[in-house]
């Protein structure tokens, strides 16, 4: 799906809010969906929100009830120091749902995409994409030398599958000790690419390199988290009440490794059936209990060493003595007592999701996918299962397996 040259998430976000703004649906904006509010018997009956101050403090903490709670809060890729991913991807959304008593599933699978633009060693957030379009139309991968990073990798070279570029770059950086590798599209002049990447080209000015004219840093990054709140594609999670659509989600669709473009068309089509399952059949609305129990939160100021130590052991290369070392980095962040404000809710958040990607990539002792192991580089064929997460009574987590089974021409998830 592409629109405005490469600006199709522009185009869908705008046509959205005027088709909002059309039907006068209330937008509650600077708000942050905090918790569920649930029913003695568990049901999903409205959210908390708090409204967003300008020093980030959470203000007017307000319970709405509603029949239904459709979360459509996107990914999680801010629990990686650099990601393409907006500032808001903190995976807030999957944490709620997990403490509303939802299943999550498939959250080592997280896809990072080859060619996001190297700003430096202290980059941090969302940084550039550089769409592999540019690559698509002839642009190559090479290292300091000129020499090319893809020749021989794989038989598509620089056109090989996400994955695959990204490990084939990962393991460069390893060997060589370099920090980037750099993309190479002077060839392409620079009337075309101005034409045909005017985003791209912006972006990368604006970080202080010409496309056109010499080859640009580039490293992988977070892009895509191909788990997230189990769901079928009607949006309905295992919770009455709550659904999730969007990146949000885990419908399988995006199997273990995401076909590019395949988000958003899968978002627009889960969420137009979710609307019309609840249009159909929407749940009575439900009591909720007095007040949601208070998540736990984590200390704002261990952000970064949640990031750092996500993206050092669970990156696009990982083995199980890193992944011991995250699991032990995160059990050892400190959860003061204080007043919730919005930097506490989302470093819970990464913490969570942080949290889960190194449990279960560890358990995970195979390569699958976007899912790459070092120390286990093959696919096994009895890891043909999804690892689906939900917290016990305790808050703590339990797992179980539920096979993926590939028919002939389908995948049906059991
Ligand atoms: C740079 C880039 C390029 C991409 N290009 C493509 C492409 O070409 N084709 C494609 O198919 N996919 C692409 N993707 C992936 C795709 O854009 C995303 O998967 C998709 O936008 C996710 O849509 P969503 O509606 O689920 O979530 P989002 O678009 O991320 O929206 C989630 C919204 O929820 C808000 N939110 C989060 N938590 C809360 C909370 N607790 N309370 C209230 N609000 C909250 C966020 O602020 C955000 O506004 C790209 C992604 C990136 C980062």
């Amino acid at each position: 799906m592409h629109a405005g040259g490469d600006a199709s998430g522009a185009e869908v976000t705008r046509t959205l809010a005027a088709a909002l703004r059309a039907r006068g649906i209330a937008v509650l904006e600077h708000t942050v969906a905090l918790e569920a509010l649930r029913s003695a018997d568990g049901v999903v009956c409205g959210v908390r929100t708090g409204r967003i101050g300008d020093a980030g403090e959470l203000t007017d903490v307000t319970d709405l009830c509603a029949r239904a709670v459709v979360l459509a809060a996107g990914g999680s890729g801010q629990v990686f120091t650099a990601t393409t991913n907006p500032p808001g991807a903190t995976g807030d959304g999957l944490a709620l749902a997990l403490r509303a008593g939802a299943e999550v599933a498939d959250v080592e699978l997280v896809q990072f995409h080859p060619t996001v633009l190297w700003t430096g060693a202290a980059a941090h957030g969302q940084q550039p994409l550089i769409s592999e379009a540019v690559r698509g139309e002839g642009a190559v991968l090479v290292d300091a030398q000129g020499n090319r990073i893809m020749a021989g990798a794989h038989p598509l070279a620089d056109l090989a599958p996400r994955d695959v570029v990204s490990a084939t770059i990962a393991a460069h950086l390893r060997a060589t000790g370099a920090e980037c590798v750099f993309l190479d599209a002077r060839h392409l002049g620079a009337e075309f690419l101005a034409n045909r990447f005017p985003g791209i080209v912006a972006a990368c000015r604006a970080a202080g390199f010409d496309l056109a004219r010499e080859p640009v840093p580039v490293v992988p990054a977070a892009h895509y988290a191909c788990g997230g709140v189990l769901a079928d594609l009607d949006g309905r999670t295992g919770v009455p009440g709550l659904y999730a659509v969007g990146e949000v989600a885990c419908t399988g669709v995006q199997g273990a490794n995401r076909l590019a473009s395949n988000s958003i068309t899968e978002g627009l089509v889960a969420a137009r059936r979710c609307a019309e399952l609840l249009g159909a059949e929407l749940p009575p609305l439900a009591e909720p209990l007095a007040r949601p129990a208070p998540a736990c939160l984590v200390d704002p100021s261990a952000r970064a060493a949640i990031t750092a130590a996500t993206s050092r052991y669970a990156g696009v290369l990982r083995d199980a003595e890193g992944l011991a070392e995250l699991g032990r980095v995160l059990a050892d962040v400190p959860r003061p007592a204080g007043e919730p404000d919005l930097a506490a809710v989302e470093a819970t958040a990464l913490h969570t999701v942080a949290t889960l990607i190194a449990a279960a990539a560890a358990a995970r002792t195979e390569s699958r996918g976007c899912h790459r192991r070092l120390d286990a580089p093959e696919t096994r064929p009895e890891w043909q299962v999804r690892l689906v997460h939900r917290l016990d009574r305790a808050g703590l987590v339990r797992t179980r397996t539920v096979p993926v089974r590939v028919g002939a021409d389908e995948l049906v998830v059991a």
